[in-house]
């Protein structure tokens, strides 16, 4: 199998496994299979993948522990060329019973402050940094964040917001490999890697909710990205 029929496989989600040995260059029947040999679609592989092809490979994904205690990902929802793409920190309860992001109380929060700023939530696309939930609403680990990294980086890629916004400390950290507090990115305009995407980090609604009083902060980063995206800054 050459290496245009791999990528051709593996972009159609079907793992491939190739034995290395010089003596059997051909894979066997066995060996070419539907994702019992190959835990990890290769990130070459991922970066090629349009929208459906990516859906198709987060929705069967082994790349880390997760799967094992998720009750299905969380890829994303929203429009499919968006101004704005929200970026949050993982499925919880309700999302990983859903299958939607930010549909629990946090998510209902979120939604009151796009319509604050005048946007639907069928406008913007909304996903987070891991699309499986961590048991107990526990912190993303490294390794779950590094597999996890590829499926948003081509989301981002696919998607080509104007904006991301950033909800919370681990999307915040995540998206701009840094460790500096929340208080100190958000009112800040930052770029998604090398994009140039303006990005803006803003506190996690579920945050918000046992914090109300930062709500006005919330608003005043909300107004900030809304300047930017027009602009004016
Ligand atoms: N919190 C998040 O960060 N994402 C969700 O989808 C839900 C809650």
């Amino acid at each position: 199998m050459n290496h245009r029929q791999r990528l051709y496989l593996e972009t159609m989600g079907i793992d491939v496994w190739i034995r290395r040995a010089i003596s059997s260059p051909m894979p066997s029947i066995a060996e070419v299979s539907s994702g019992a040999s190959e835990s990890r679609t290769p990130q070459e592989a991922v970066e090629q993948m349009d929208w459906e092809a990516l859906r198709r490979t987060v929705a069967t994904c082994v790349r880390c522990e997760l799967h094992k205690t998720r009750t299905q990902t969380v890829f994303g929802v929203g429009h499919l060329t968006p101004q704005w793409l929200i970026i949050g920190e993982a499925p919880g309860a309700d999302e990983d019973r859903q299958g939607e992001p930010f549909v629990g109380r946090a998510g209902h929060l979120l939604n009151a402050m796009l319509r604050a700023i005048g946007l639907k939530r069928e406008e913007v696309f909304i996903t987070n940094i891991l699309k499986s939930r961590p048991p107990n609403n526990r912190d993303p680990r490294p390794e779950e964040i590094a597999a996890c990294a590829p499926f948003l980086k081509r989301q981002i890629q696919l998607l080509k917001p104007k904006i991301i916004l950033a909800v919370g400390r681990i999307a915040g950290q995540n998206l701009l490999q840094c460790t500096t507090p929340i208080g100190q990115m958000r009112g800040k305009l930052y770029s998604y890697a090398d994009t140039g995407i303006p990005l803006v980090v803003t506190y996690h609604p579920a945050y918000l909710l046992r914090a109300p009083r930062e709500k006005r902060k919330a608003w005043q980063d909300l107004l900030f990205a809304k300047k930017v995206l027009s602009g004016v800054l």
